[in-house]
C-alpha cells in the first residue's frame, strides 16, 4: 500500500488524486463485491459471462443461453445495439433485441449483460439489462459514463483499445463520481504498432495485477475480441485466470452453426463444448487472490 508522500513501488501506477478518492470509497487492498442478478464479482469464485456477440434471433439467443446455463456460465451477454466499425454492417436489432433478451432471461433465469452506446438510451437499455456494458469504443464517451454513473445498475467497463491503465481508471471515476460504484473492469485487448494479420489486438494480461492493486474494482478478461479465431480463446482464458482475472467474458455460438451466416463476430465465438471446458478451467485455476499474496 502507498502511504502519503511515498513514491509508488515499481510497476504500480501513480494515481494521484484517484487513489485518494478511492481510499475514501474503499480500502484498495480488498476487492469490492459487485452483485449482478444474484451473481457476485470480486469474491472467491470467478464469474463467467458468456453468450453471442449479437442477439440475432430468439432461437439463436435461447439456444446459446441454454448452452451457457448448462456449461455453468453465470450471466448471459448479447448485444442489441452493436458498435460496428463499418456503418453498413449489422447494427443490432435494437429494441427487438432487448425484448428477446428479456424473454431469454425469463426462460433461462440468466441475468443479462448488454451494451449501451448512447447516453439517450441508458434508461431504455437499463430497463432490460442486469448489467450495462460500456464497450471499448465508448470508454471515453464521457456523457455516457456520466449517465450510467447516475443510475444504479452495475456497469461492465471495457478498456478502450488504446487506453492506458490510468485513462481506464479515470473513465471508471467518471462513473463513480456520479455515485455508481458498481463497476467491473474488463480487459479486452489493446492495439499496438506491430500487429500483423494474426490478431485484432493484444490481450494485455500484464495489466491485471497492477490494476487489481490500484483499484478495489473487480477485474475480468474478454479473450474473444483480441483473437480473430475462436480456437485461441480457451488457452487465453486459462492464461487470464492464471494472471489474476476474477472472471471471463466469452462469446459463444450454437453447436454446428454456419459461422458465415452470423451477422457479427462469426469466427470468434466458441462452441458450447469449449465453453464447458472454459467454465471448468475458471473454477479449477486456483484462487482469485492477488499473486503476491498467493506466492507469499
Ligand atoms: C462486444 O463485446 O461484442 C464488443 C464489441 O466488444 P469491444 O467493445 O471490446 O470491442
Ligand atoms: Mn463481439
Amino acid at each position: 500500500m502507498i502511504r502519503n508522500g511515498e513514491a509508488p513501488p515499481v510497476g504500480l501506477p501513480d494515481l494521484g488524486v484517484l487513489r485518494s478518492r478511492w481510499t475514501e470509497y474503499r480500502d484498495t487492498r480488498t476487492t469490492q463485491r459487485v452483485e449482478v442478478h444474484g451473481v457476485e464479482f470480486g469474491g472467491p469464485r470467478r464469474v463467467v459471462i458468456a453468450g453471442p456477440c449479437a442477439v440475432e434471433s430468439l432461437d439463436q439467443t435461447l439456444s446459446v443461453a441454454r448452452a451457457v446455463r448448462e456449461a455453468g456460465g453465470q450471466l448471459l451477454r448479447g448485444g442489441a445495439y452493436k458498435p460496428r466499425t463499418n456503418p453498413h454492417s449489422f447494427q443490432g436489432l435494437g429494441i427487438e433485441g432487448l425484448e428477446i433478451l428479456a424473454e431469454v432471461r425469463r426462460q433461462t433465469g440468466l441475468g443479462i449483460v448488454t451494451e449501451v452506446m448512447d447516453p439517450r438510451l441508458v434508461e431504455q437499455v437499463g430497463s432490460y439489462a442486469d448489467m450495462l456494458q460500456i464497450g471499448s469504443r465508448s470508454m471515453q464517451n464521457f456523457p455516457l459514463l456520466t449517465e450510467v454513473g447516475r443510475g444504479s445498475l452495475p456497469v461492465l467497463l471495457k478498456r478502450g483499445w488504446s487506453a492506458t491503465l490510468e485513462e481506464w481508471l479515470c473513465a471508471a471515476e467518471y462513473i463513480m463520481k456520479e455515485g455508481n460504484r458498481q463497476i467491473v473492469l474488463c480487459e479486452r485487448g489493446i492495439r499496438t504498432g506491430c500487429l500483423g494479420n494474426h490478431a485484432d489486438s493484444v490481450l494485455d494480461l500484464n495489466v491485471i495485477e497492477p490494476l487489481r492493486r490500484a483499484t478495489p474494482l473487480p477485474v475480468i478478461v474478454d479473450p474473444s475480441h483480441s483473437t480473430l479465431n475462436w480456437t485461441l480463446v480457451e488457452p487465453l482464458c486459462r492464461a487470464a485466470c492464471a494472471a489474476g482475472a476474477q472472471g471471463l467474458l466469452v462469446e459463444v455460438v450454437e453447436s454446428d452453426v454456419d459461422r458465415s451466416g452470423l451477422r457479427c463476430d462469426g469466427q470468434r465465438g466458441v462452441p458450447p463444448r469449449i465453453l464447458d471446458r472454459i467454465v471448468a478451467a475458471a473454477r479449477e485455476t486456483g484462487s482469485t487472490e492477488l499473486l503476491r499474496r498467493r506466492s507469499g
